[in-house]
């Protein structure tokens, strides 16, 4: 599969043009202050489906042939990617399996029967998600959106950073959440012809830096499955495509802790009226809290996402 670059970031803009949110650009006095920095929140959580996923989903079932849209698509996920995948399928009238855990979240899960999707689940500790999911894409000849690893969900996850260029100009340093590397590896490559002097840095839950050991090592790193509340970038390992992408572009990887994700949370709460889930806040925290230098500069900040549950939220909250 080919590299994705530029000119797909852009066509991917135009085929999410009337059914993605343009989403908004949010400041904050408080957290200029006390960054010494100019701070433009990249408000992802307000997408569709409450992440940027919808993004790359859309896209790249846009991209289908007729043939496979006949037969339709699968996606192995419980989280956002489920819901982008199932509701960017509906909206093209396209038939949706989403193969989940069984015990995955009862709101996610009703969240993607919502949009019509075939639900097929799994015992997380005996089978394998991919294993299912490939038997049923050979047998039913259904089309596999992956969650990163692919050019066209790449190109998708791109156009909130060229959203963010396109309105704010030129950025000192753009700070990007990192799970298999869709998001930042398409913001990347927006940032490489829009803001060329632009310092990319990607951003990991601490209990789960391999982005960071595959970066210094210069080959992808495989941990295993962390334990952290930043339950969207909980990956074990970078992508085939995305790796290389981040390598080239990606001036550093930092992490963060769960404390200083729910202290960013309630940051972004009583100060922004924000609702962010916790994998959301990586890219925040690691600016707020100091992990990169950023005083004097204009910086992008990509929020991801805001899909966790109310009560969860406020436990998180009145623990901090
Ligand atoms: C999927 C996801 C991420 C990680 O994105 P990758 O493209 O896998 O790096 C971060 N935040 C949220 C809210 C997500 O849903």
């Amino acid at each position: 599969m080919p590299d994705p670059d530029f000119d797909d970031v852009r066509r991917a803009a135009r085929s999410l043009r009337g059914h993605a949110h343009h989403t908004p650009i949010l400041t904050s006095r408080t957290a200029n202050e006390r960054t010494g920095a100019e701070l433009l929140f990249k408000a992802e959580h307000l997408q569709r489906i409450g992440a940027f996923k919808f993004r790359g989903a859309w896209h790249a079932i846009a991209r289908l042939n007729d043939d496979q849209r006949r037969h339709g698509v699968i996606a192995y996920s419980s989280g956002n990617h489920a819901q982008a995948v199932a509701l960017a399928a509906r909206e093209q009238h396209i038939p949706a399996t989403i193969v989940m855990p069984e015990d995955a979240p009862p709101a996610k899960m009703a969240a993607t029967r919502s949009h019509e999707a075939r639900v097929i689940t799994y015992d997380r500790y005996r089978e394998d998600r991919e294993a299912i999911a490939s038997e049923l894409a050979e047998r039913d000849g259904l089309s596999l959106i992956p969650p990163y690893d692919h050019p066209d969900i790449i190109a998708g996850q791109g156009t909130a950073a060229l959203e963010l260029f396109h309105e704010a100009g030129e950025l000192d340093s753009l700070v990007v959440c990192l799970g298999g590397g869709g998001l930042l590896s398409g913001s990347a490559i927006a940032a490489e012809q829009l803001s060329p002097h632009c310092r990319i840095i990607g951003v990991e839950p601490e209990a789960g830096n391999d982005g960071q050991q595959s970066l210094s090592r210069g080959e992808i790193v495989t941990i295993p499955a962390p334990r952290t509340l930043a339950d969207g970038a909980a990956t074990t390992h970078l992508g085939r495509l995305t790796f290389p992408i981040i390598q080239r572009r990606v001036a550093e990887i930092v992490t963060v802790s769960d404390a200083a994700l729910v202290r960013t949370m309630h940051f972004l709460a009583e100060r922004m009226k924000q609702f962010v889930e916790p994998t959301g806040c990586l890219a925040a925290a690691a600016v707020l809290e100091g992990s990169i230098p950023v005083a004097g500069q204009r910086v992008g900040i990509l929020i991801s996402g805001g899909n966790i549950s109310p009560a969860h939220y406020a436990r998180l909250l009145s623990e901090a």
